[in-house]
């Protein structure tokens, strides 16, 4: 049994970052500057912990809409999806479906989460950078 990650926001996203002195990477990860995919064997498990999450479904209460997270990406600055520049926006996607962890031999932040294709699962990997959190709120979920 294993116990529940807190779920995180913009702010305590932020926080994390602050609270940590990120160094060069010494682990098999890589700059992951912008979402990239990690198979299961370059993910270093024992050196990471997991510090929280950012997936809907932990939220108390569930969201607004009580259905899944939207798939709807946020980018205001006309970035794409794996783009180091992409905002870290929580209710977008694909961090609403990211878990968190700190990397303990480089102090980084990195978020993960895992993309099911048809024939495939593919974990995907990004080096938070608080610079680009943002605390986007989603558009009205009437659709
Ligand atoms: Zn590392």
């Amino acid at each position: 049994m294993t116990t529940k990650p807190p779920s995180l926001d913009a702010q305590a996203l932020r926080d994390l970052v602050n609270t940590s002195s990120p160094q060069k990477c010494q682990c098999a990860l890589g700059p992951c500057a912008g979402w990239e995919s990690m198979t299961e064997d370059r993910w270093p498990g024992p050196y990471m912990t997991a510090v929280g999450s950012l997936r809907a479904d932990l939220a108390e209460g569930g969201n607004a809409a009580g259905s899944e997270p939207t798939f709807e990406e946020f980018h205001p600055q006309g970035t794409r999806y794996d783009s180091p520049l992409a905002p870290f926006a929580p209710q977008f996607f694909p961090c609403n479906r990211s878990d968190v962890f700190s990397c303990n031999r480089c102090q980084r932040v990195l978020l993960r989460y895992t993309e099911f294709g048809g024939y495939y699962v593919d974990h995907r990997v990004r080096a938070l950078n608080a610079d680009l959190v943002v605390d986007a709120p989603l558009p009205d979920a009437a659709a």
